[in-house]
């Protein structure tokens, strides 16, 4: 990897933009303004950059964290243009999911099983078979989410994410059957809402393209990652890593000058991008910035989930994990996220270890999230990776015998990781009824962008970055020039 820019304590640097969190989103920014000609500095908290999508190396093995994998249309693929607009997409191998199983769906304690093949019709006819008294509305059902995955895209910032019909409605509507309605509410997963409280439209933006394509890289998140740390480097973004932003400093006629580091470090600029949870962005800035029903509208914005993590090394590759993961979901609930989840009894989302690390013992990884919000868990860290640990042996047999090691995370390792206080998965939620922050801010210069703002996964965030891109460089510009890569 490319070594990272330091700068000593007492240097006052000037900037035409200072991009605040380097996660995915704030590396977009960063190197879009940069690809236009503006010089850029990128602070991050953590030591390296996107540390959610980069995950993290135990024992010789990787193991990714925040980027398992992604979906995609034929004809709508945003993060595929976006990497060909910054000319890595050829240095990425694609790694499609296997095409008959890309999800494999098991409800606890039943011995249903569903494995999700690739393509729409291919749901169809498998759905039929399973659910032959389901026929008619499975055909709709899903020709309504090719229609939307066709038609819009989360990079489309003027399609409301929060209104009705609900998931749960438009599902009711389709279906009698409370084990399809359950099952295809499975990949609710992948957003942290509840079906209840997620508009169809967004549920079908989201979950569309996977039905569609299902696919990671080749090394996983990591791969990406690194390629967008060389591209930094080639643009010559400045990146303060290991640098908390504490002050966005905003004069009387409310513009912004500054951005000040914890360390003292100033940073001058009159345009500041924050990439990280908006609730943060409240103790950044003078208390009078924003009015206070703007500032209590994001302090209480509501969050996804946050989790409980197993990983660690098998013997033996488990069961089913080859090129799909595995996706366990309570027998008894109807809902499928984690309003309510303990690890006995909550969601169960599997998936292998994919970087490749050629220095790794023998041994297959494995990454275990157990989605779980409201309720802590009880008990020492002993116990509760044992509790995860017997979940695991649930599902898969041969577990027990075959683990090698394990070792656990908490939603406090996801907050000391992303820096949101409630170690949200996907930050805060994009549901019914709740306003998420804009991207412009009362305060020229002062911009929002991530998955927060935008939409959450690794193109919500991206697409989010995007938009916020162009309200500063020009949106005709920007995305004349996406189109093309389109
Ligand atoms: C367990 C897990 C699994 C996931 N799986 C998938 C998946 O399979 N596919 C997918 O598409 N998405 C997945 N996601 C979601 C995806 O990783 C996120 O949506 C995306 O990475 C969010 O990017 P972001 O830039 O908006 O936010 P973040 O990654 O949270 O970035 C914000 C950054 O800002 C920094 N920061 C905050 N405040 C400050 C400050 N004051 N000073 C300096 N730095 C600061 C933080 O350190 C952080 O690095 C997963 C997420 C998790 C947690």
């Amino acid at each position: 990897m490319a070594p990272t820019h330091v700068f000593s304590c007492d240097t006052t640097m000037h900037y035409d933009a200072v991009v605040i969190g380097a996660g995915i989103s704030g590396i977009t920014v960063a190197l879009m303004l940069a690809k236009y000609g503006q010089r850029v500095a990128l602070v991050e908290k953590h030591h390296q950059i996107a540390p959610i999508v980069r995950g993290f190396t135990r024992k010789h093995h990787h193991f990714d964290t925040g980027f398992h994998y992604a979906g995609r249309c034929p004809n709508n693929d945003p993060l595929g243009a976006l990497l060909r607009y910054f000319s890595i997409a050829g240095k990425l191998q694609i790694e499609p999911y296997h095409a008959d199983c890309f999800d494999h769906v098991k409800i606890q304690n039943t011995p249903f099983t569903f494995d999700f093949p690739l393509g729409i019709p291919a749901i169809v006819q498998r759905l039929g078979e399973r659910f032959p008294h389901e026929t008619e509305g499975i055909r709709h059902y899903l020709a309504q989410i090719q229609r939307v995955c066709e038609q819009f895209s989360l990079v489309d910032y003027s399609i409301p994410l929060n209104q009705r019909p609900s998931l749960q409605e438009i599902l009711k509507e389709h279906f009698s059957d409370p084990l399809l309605i359950k099952l295809l509410s499975a990949h609710s997963l992948l957003y942290g809402t509840e079906p209840d409280e997620t508009s169809f439209l967004f549920h079908a933006m989201v979950v569309g393209p996977y039905y569609q394509e299902a696919y990671t890289f080749k090394g996983g998140g990591k791969a990406l990652v690194d390629l967008l740390q060389e591209k930094l480097e080639q643009l010559q973004v400045d990146q303060y890593l290991g640098s908390e932003v504490s002050t966005i400093e905003i004069d009387s006629s409310r513009r912004v000058t500054a951005v000040t580091l914890a360390n003292q470090t100033t940073l001058r600029t009159s345009c500041a991008v924050y990439c990280g949870h908006p609730k943060a962005l409240l103790q950044m800035v003078p208390p009078s910035t924003f009015r206070p029903a703007y500032g209590e509208r994001v302090a209480n914005l509501e969050e996804t989930p946050s989790a409980y993590a197993l990983y660690g090394v098998t013997r033996t590759p488990l069961e089913c994990l080859h090129a799909s993961n595995v996706i366990v979901l309570p027998e008894e609930r109807a809902e499928v996220t984690a309003s309510n989840s303990t690890i006995t009894s909550g969601v169960m989302y599997v998936t292998k270890g994919r970087a490749a690390d050629t220095t790794a013992p023998n041994g297959f990884s494995f990454f275990t999230l157990f989605p779980a919000s409201k309720i802590e868990e009880s008990g020492s860290k002993a116990e509760i990776t044992e509790r995860m640990k017997l979940r695991m042996a649930q599902t898969f047999p041969q577990f027990e015998q075959n683990l090698v090691w394990a070792e656990s995370a908490s939603p406090k390792t996801f907050a000391r990781y992303s820096y949101a206080s409630p170690g949200s998965l996907y930050g805060a939620k994009h549901c019914i009824g709740q306003t998420n922050p804009h991207p412009l801010t009362r305060v020229p210069g002062l911009l929002l962008a991530g998955q927060s703002v935008g939409a959450p996964g690794l193109i919500g965030a991206m697409a989010s970055a995007v938009h916020t891109a162009a309200l500063i460089i020009g949106q005709k510009t920007v995305y004349s020039e996406l189109s093309s890569c389109l």
